[in-house]
């Protein structure tokens, strides 16, 4: 027995009745940074790092006219901390003089920045301005397949489409926090709490892994395949 995208949903909000955003941020600028900041790391590493990033410089006009070594020294416990410091700054620069220092809102010109791609324009829309808007991560794809929400071979963009058409639209910017703490604290990558799970039985994991697996092969013999030309 399969369940429904709001199904689904309302037997995650029993498990993680108060799932949000975990990066901390006051205004919709230091959102967009950190988010920025997240890629690649993990949120509680980037909350170690952001309240001194904010209390040097906490908005567009004072990050675009910072040193570039200095936001580096205060970011570097992060990966990718020297082209992350760089989008920040640039972004910053951006912000101010195309548009008058506000967080713009469209998908083009949030996605016009350094550094901004879909999943980080869809939740400042949906955090900072409460616009339905589903943004697929790590976890929410991952989840997602698992649960049959999605196929095992979608990419990012198609997840977050079938996620929109199987959720209520009134419930896609919860939905989000919903599907990032079930992954994040209950079917991780590496140790699902599968015993417990109340989707055990429609559960796409293996084949997913098996997905997973068959691509990592086939990728490697066309790597061997390209060494011996
Ligand atoms: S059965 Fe395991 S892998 Fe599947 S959704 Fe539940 S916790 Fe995740």
């Amino acid at each position: 027995m399969s369940m429904t995208g709001d199904e689904i949903l309302d037997q995650i909000e029993i498990l993680f009745p108060n799932a949000e955003c975990e990066l901390k941020h006051e205004t919709p600028f230091q959102l967009l940074v950190a988010v920025v900041l997240s890629a690649q790391t993990t949120d509680a590493s980037v909350n170690r790092i952001t309240p001194n990033l904010f209390a040097k410089w906490p908005d567009a006009p004072r990050l675009m006219n910072a040193d570039l070594k200095e936001v580096e020294a205060v970011i570097q416990s992060i990966g990718l901390y020297r082209s992350k410091a760089k989008n920040i700054i640039a972004l910053s620069k951006e912000i101010v003089e195309r548009f008058n220092g506000e967080v713009p809102f469209s998908y083009e010109d949030l996605q016009s920045l350094p550094g901004v791609g879909r999943k980080t324009a869809n939740v400042v829309r949906s955090v900072a301005f409460k616009e339905p808007s589903f943004a697929v991560d790590t976890h929410v794809e991952r989840v997602s397949k698992r649960l049959g929400l999605a196929k095992v071979d979608d990419d990012p963009l198609k997840v977050e489409q079938k996620l929109c058409r199987k959720i209520s639209r009134d419930r896609w910017n919860q939905g989000h926090h919903d599907l990032i703490f079930f992954g994040r604290y209950f079917c991780t990558a590496r140790k699902p709490r599968c015993e417990e799970c109340p989707f055990a039985s429609f559960c796409k994991k293996d084949k997913l892994e098996a997905y997973q697996k068959e691509l990592k092969e086939k990728k490697k013999a066309a790597k061997e395949q390209e060494a011996k030309k």
